[in-house]
This record gives C-alpha cells, sequence and structure tokens, in this order.
C-alpha cells in the first residue's frame, strides 16, 4: 500500500474535546486537512462555532457540540449528536483540560477538584462512551497527556496538573490492553511546551527554565503538532497501542 495514502483520514469521523482553541484547534485543522469529518466539542459555543465556519470555508465538514466534558452524562449525549450529524465516531481526540501554574501549598482542595474533574474524570467519562460503541466497529482514541506525567516541572508549580496527566498515561496504558482484542486503539501524546493560553512561555517565571534552558530553546506552535496527531489517529500507526508518543523539543532529555 502507498505510505501517504495510510495517513488518509477520507471518510472517518472525529471529534477534538477542547477543539475550539490552542492545540485543539490545530488538531481539528490537521484531521480535517487529513479527509475527517470533525465535531469540535467545548463549553464556549460561540468559538467553537468560529472554528467550524472557519473549517467548512476551507471546504472540510465540521460540526460545534456544546459539551462540559465534567459532567459524567454529557459523553453520551456528545457522541448521539455527532452521530447524528457526521456519523458514528471513529476517532475520539481527548485534548480538553486545564493547569494551574500555583505552588502545592496554595492549591484549594475546589481548584484540585477542577483540574481532576476536567483532565481525569472528564477524559474518563468520554473513552469509556467512545470504547463502548468502538466496540463493535473499532476505532481510535487519542488522550493529551504531557511531559508532566514523566518529569517534575521546573519551578515546581504544578502538583495537581502533573498528578492529573499521570493518571492520564496509566488510564491509556489500561484501555489500550483491554480493548485491543476489539481493534480499539488507545494512545496518549506528551507535548512538551506549546505555545497557548495554557502554557505562558513568556513569562519571566517560567521562561528561563522552560525555554531558555531547553535544548531547541523554543515552545512548539500548536500546528507543529498537528501530524503527529493525523499518524496517530491513521492507519499510519495501525500496529501501536498503549503508546506515549512524547514530542517536546528534547526538554525531557535533562
Ligand atoms: P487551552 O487552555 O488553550 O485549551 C483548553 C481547551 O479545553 C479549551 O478549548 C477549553 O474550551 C477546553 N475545555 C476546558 N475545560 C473543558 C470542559 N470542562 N469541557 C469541555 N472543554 C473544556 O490549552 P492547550 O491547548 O494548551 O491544551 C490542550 C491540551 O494539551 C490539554 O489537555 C493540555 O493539558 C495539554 N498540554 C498542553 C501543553 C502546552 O504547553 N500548551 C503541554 C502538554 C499538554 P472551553 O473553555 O471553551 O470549554
Amino acid at each position: 500500500m502507498n505510505v501517504m495514502s495510510q495517513f488518509d483520514l477520507s471518510g472517518k469521523v472525529a471529534v477534538v474535546t477542547g477543539g475550539n482553541g490552542g492545540l485543539g484547534e490545530a488538531f481539528a485543522h490537521a484531521l480535517a486537512e487529513a479527509g475527517a469529518k470533525v465535531a469540535i466539542a467545548a463549553r464556549g459555543h460561540a468559538r467553537s462555532l468560529e472554528v467550524v465556519k472557519a473549517l467548512t470555508d476551507a471546504g472540510h465538514r465540521a460540526m460545534a457540540v456544546e459539551v462540559d466534558v465534567t459532567q459524567p452524562e454529557a459523553a453520551d449525549a456528545l457522541l448521539d449528536e455527532v452521530e447524528a450529524g457526521l456519523g458514528p465516531v471513529d476517532i475520539f481526540l481527548n485534548n480538553a483540560g486545564a493547569c494551574q501554574h500555583a505552588p502545592a501549598l496554595e492549591v484549594t482542595p475546589a481548584r484540585w477538584r477542577d483540574i481532576f474533574d476536567i483532565n481525569v474524570h472528564g477524559l474518563w467519562y468520554c473513552a469509556q462512551a467512545a470504547g463502548r460503541r468502538m466496540q463493535s466497529r473499532g476505532g481510535v482514541i487519542i488522550n493529551i497527556g504531557s511531559i508532566s506525567a514523566m518529569i517534575v516541572n521546573r519551578p515546581q508549580m504544578q502538583p495537581a496538573y502533573n498528578a492529573s496527566k499521570a493518571a492520564v498515561h496509566q488510564l491509556t496504558k489500561s484501555l489500550a490492553a483491554e480493548w485491543a482484542p476489539y481493534g480499539i486503539r488507545v494512545n496518549a501524546l506528551a507535548p512538551g511546551y506549546v505555545k497557548t493560553a495554557m502554557a505562558p512561555v513568556d513569562d519571566p517565571r517560567f521562561k528561563p527554565r522552560w525555554i531558555d534552558d531547553a535544548p531547541m530553546q523554543r515552545a512548539a506552535t500548536p500546528a507543529e503538532l498537528g501530524p503527529t496527531i493525523v499518524y496517530m489517529a491513521s492507519n499510519a500507526s495501525s500496529f501501536m497501542t498503549g503508546s506515549i508518543v512524547v514530542v517536546d523539543g528534547g526538554y525531557t532529555l535533562w
């Protein structure tokens, strides 16, 4: 088979949670450019509609669904809406996430719960609902983890985030092992620093460590990670499951 054709996502339906900005918006464009029909799933519906307009103006099929992934019942409602609008879901991208930059002693119980509600519980509800529907026809689930699951960020100001992303990596492996017999591949992308609203890479508190001291001495743009997501979503990665794909400009080398 032609190598490039294995990256083709024509006819596939993809959901991108948190697809209305940052990395998720770039992932939505990358998946659409590879041929997928894309659903943008986030809370900020007006912004989601703007992303959908940009996608449809470029000739792609897309829709927006207003969803708060922290609500356990929201995942099935999301999948129902996408199935009705675009067809059964082949690719589910768990990208929605939140971070707090605060020292451990300043993390309140409410903030700790918020981070886990979005990064772990919301991801779990979505993965379980998508996996249930993929049992009979296969599919791909991609979770966005982080290098924060593997190293402790310097300066050390993200305890809840680091712990939540470690949970994402281990959950990815558990689901991959359990669902491989059903033709469902589950992998995680672990990005390094990417310039988005979440990562204030120019903040003087963080820049010396995150950027100046990193091998490539820069953050990624969201668009730079799009091709990796297309690879993970497509047949090009047909033998890959349970993998944590690190794309960090060498940050974790030292
Ligand atoms: P942003 O803050 O730019 O985007 C977060 C997205 O998640 C938004 O689209 C937001 O939309 C959505 N979201 C947040 N809460 C919810 C919710 N309860 N329900 C539905 N959607 C929600 O961050 P990034 O683009 O940087 O991050 C994307 C992912 O990449 C996250 O999982 C993050 O942890 C991960 N990551 C980011 C890195 C970076 O350096 N930027 C590095 C490593 C990992 P809305 O508020 O409208 O719902």
